[in-house]
């Protein structure tokens, strides 16, 4: 059979560890005898960005601009245990910190359901897709740990020099303190990538923030949704029979946990990052998860949600057998190759990418699984498979279908 042809190259992000090592098992196993890949090779693996400074990553993000489309291996984020393992000469930046800074954009999580791995909250029946704000607040964060008595000012200066002036707090003793911001721009962005991925989904869309409690700063993003939303987005959200709803982020927990399910959770970049991790562990696992980075400008990243699994790695280096599951790495390729061939009009790699996830979900569905996975199915008569293997059955589903 011929291979299915490409025309424009994937931005293809290499990464660390135990995913670098299905990285590879997945382009040779279920891609390569398949299609005639055309990706441009960034390699964001550790030793790779220590040796260029980090630039890669830059990049790789500059690529991702260029071409409109990327799809991302797991990489480590440096601390000091890694600083002496790799020798590195900073300690640098998280690569998804900076490439969702360079694109700008919103972060959507979805849970990729199948049969036998039942979600632990007993009435979710559909999947609950969180949509993450990926830039601001804490993590773009400056912070004063307080030794002693004295005033704390929040103080901004305007370009003509003028001073605004809030008082934080008179410490009387030692303390904390710290400054975080937004901007109207990306809070726009976000408000609109999420609109539109409720529009192409068909989905509803939540949004929640505490602006009972931070009445300027997250009133300023339940007031730039509303707005958005009024002025653009009311009549199609009318038309396809969804519905936009805010609350607060309290209220919102309490529903989402009585809900069924099917509508998409736009976070704060904060709420986003612990609500991920709460609604993916109770679907399954972090590796049963899409994940894909939407810039305002129309350029998306696909990724896994999870680690590079040190842990597995370190026993694949000792010649142990592993059982890393490889579902959300598979699914940043086929969300890519899928994107790639929609934008293309490559009907044949859309179709492609559909039947790789309809057979990697029938495996599992079959009964063959990784360890992960078996501890928490409700199949009966499971086959326990390693890393390898698992890939394996995978293609022999595929060549099946
Ligand atoms: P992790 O790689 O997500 O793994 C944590 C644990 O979760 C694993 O030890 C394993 O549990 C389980 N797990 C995660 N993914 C799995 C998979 N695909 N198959 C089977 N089990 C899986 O998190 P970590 O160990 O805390 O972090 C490792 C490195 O990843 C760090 O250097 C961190 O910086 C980096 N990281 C990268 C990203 C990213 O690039 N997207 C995200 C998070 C973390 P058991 O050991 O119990 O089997
Ligand atoms: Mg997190």
């Amino acid at each position: 059979m011929a291979k299915i042809e490409m025309k424009t190259p994937l931005v293809e992000m290499d990464g660390d560890e135990m995913t670098r090592i299905l990285w590879k098992m997945i382009k040779d196993e279920l891609l390569l005898p398949y299609i005639d890949l055309k990706t441009e090779y960034y390699d964001l693996g550790l030793s790779y960005r220590n040796e260029t400074d980090d630039q890669v990553t830059l990049d790789s993000a500059e690529a991702t601009k260029k071409y409109g489309v990327a799809v991302k291996c797991a990489t480590i984020t440096p601390n000091g245990a890694r600083m002496d393992e790799y020798h590195l000469k900073e300690m640098w930046k998280s690569p998804n910190g900076t490439i969702r800074a360079a694109l700008d954009g919103t972060v959507f999580r979805t849970p990729i359901v199948v049969k036998g791995i039942e979600p632990c909250v007993r009435n979710w029946e559909k999947p609950i897709t969180l949509a993450r704000h990926a830039y601001g607040d804490v993590y773009k964060n400056t912070e004063i740990k307080v030794n002693g008595p004295g005033k704390a000012e929040l103080v901004f200066t305007d370009e003509a020099g003028n001073e605004t002036r809030e008082l934080i707090h008179n410490f009387t003793g030692a303390g904390i303190i710290q400054g975080m911001h937004n901007t109207e721009k990306s809070i726009e962005s976000f408000a609109r990538a999420c609109f539109n991925y409720a529009l192409d989904t068909k989905q509803d869309l939540w949004f929640a923030t505490k602006d009972t409690i931070s009445k300027k700063y997250d009133h300023t993003f339940k007031d730039i949704f509303q707005e958005i939303f009024d002025g653009e987005y009311k009549d199609k959200f009318d038309q396809a029979g969804i519905e936009y709803f805010y609350t607060l982020i309290d209220d919102a927990v309490a529903r989402v946990m009585k809900a069924k399910g099917g509508f998409i959770w736009a976070c704060k970049n904060y709420d986003g990052d612990v609500m991920s991790d709460m609604v993916s562990s109770a679907f399954g696992s972090l590796a049963m998860m899409t994940s894909v980075l939407v810039s305002p400008s129309g350029v998306y990243e696909y990724e896994a949600a999870h680690g590079t699994v040190q842990r597995h790695y370190y026993k694949h280096l000792k010649g142990e057998e592993t059982s890393t599951n490889s579902v959300a790495t598979i699914f940043a390729w086929t969300g890519a190759l899928r994107k790639r061939g929609e934008l293309d009009g490559i009907k044949e790699l859309m179709e492609f990418a559909d039947r790789l996830e309809k057979a990697t979900i029938a495996t599992i569905e079959s009964g063959r699984m990784t360890k992960d996975l078996a501890l928490i199915t409700s199949l009966k008569d499971v086959t326990v498979l390693n890393s390898e293997n698992f890939i394996k059955e995978i293609r022999k589903t595929l060549e099946e279908m």
